[in-house]
């Protein structure tokens, strides 16, 4: 590490079983999904986002979340994330007994909070705040997430103030931590740098993760953005899939293989295996019966084993 600006060590989240999934027309089964967990976890993630409890009519790829949790492989090391939108999903991902921490969701608007889940922006924050509390109580941890951080699918341009103070209010119910999640994939470096740096101040001591689409190609550099402002954990998905049902236009994640491949470049730990990534890229590309979205997933590493590189340019 020659950069004294950076962290030597980032955690990564990987959310692929969720929101990689959940926006996929074809119908994943859950033996599929189960098994890109394991490979998760073979290629070292120890913080997995498994699956969402949700209305099935919603969302009909997470309609087998409790078939989902029955089948994960049980690790003490591994924190298995539940998404929730209210109270009845957080009583039905703790009641799975499989599931450590609960994720909610705040959204920054009230237009998309309306399409997303049915409430106001501020309406959004109580239910986030309520679903905390309960895990906190059933003796999870929770984790909530601010949706449409960077700009809205309908409103447009969202403010930092607004976002701000929402992380602020969520910091009250006593998360592991805040994420800004940039949805619909509109930010740009500058801005998560701002952003980063003002929610680390306002929700002190709690640490910021960030979650980036990479629908206008700048999501690697909205990571980079983000880990220089202070941002320690990071979401990715395998393969770089992903998007949202009620987010029009939005691609997917930044690719996990791709993350970890700039920041080992630079010095940054992420505790993944890249090789074990790209297998499970090539893996799950035939499960999805097509290319995915992840360069590195296409490109391969470097250097490359000395085999391959001979193999390649025969
Ligand atoms: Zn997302």
């Amino acid at each position: 590490m020659t950069d004294k600006m950076y962290t030597a060590k980032i955690e990564m989240v990987e959310v692929g079983p969720r929101d990689g999934l959940q926006n996929e027309k074809v119908s994943i089964s859950t033996a599929d999904k189960i098994a890109l967990v394991e490979r998760a976890i073979e290629a070292g993630s120890r913080r997995i986002e498994v699956t969402s409890f949700v209305n099935p009519r919603a969302v009909p790829q997470m309609a087998d979340a409790d078939a989902v949790c029955a089948g994960l492989p049980a690790r003490q090391d591994v924190t298995y994330i539940g998404l929730v939108m209210n109270g009845r999903g957080a009583e039905r991902a703790i009641e799975t007994g499989r599931i450590h921490q609960l994720g909610a969701v705040a959204v920054s608007t009230d237009t998309f909070a309306m399409a997303n889940q049915g409430q106001t922006s501020d309406g959004s924050v109580d239910a986030s705040c309520d679903i905390i509390a309960r895990a906190n109580a059933a003796g999870l941890t929770g984790q909530a997430t601010i949706a449409a951080s960077f700009g809205c699918p309908f409103e447009g341009e969202v403010g930092e103030d607004r976002v701000v103070a929402m992380a602020a209010a969520l910091a009250t119910a006593e998360p592991v931590e805040i994420a800004l999640a940039d949805t619909i994939g509109v930010a740009n470096p500058a801005h998560v740098s701002r952003l980063v740096a003002r929610v680390l101040e306002a929700i002190d001591p709690l640490p910021v993760r960030v979650h980036f689409h990479n629908t206008r190609g700048t999501g690697l550099a909205n990571v980079w953005a983000a880990i220089g402002a202070g941002a320690t954990v990071v979401d990715a998905s395998i393969g770089g899939l992903g998007g949202c049902p009620f987010a029009p236009g939005a691609a997917g994640n930044v690719a996990t293989e791709d993350v970890a491949y700039m920041l080992e470049r630079a010095g940054i730990s992420t505790g993944l295996d890249l090789d074990r990534l790209i297998e499970t890229n090539r893996w799950l590309s035939g499960v999805m019966g097509k290319p995915l979205p992840a360069m590195v997933g296409k490109a391969g590493g470097f250097p490359q084993a000395r085999e391959e590189t001979e193999k390649e340019s025969a």
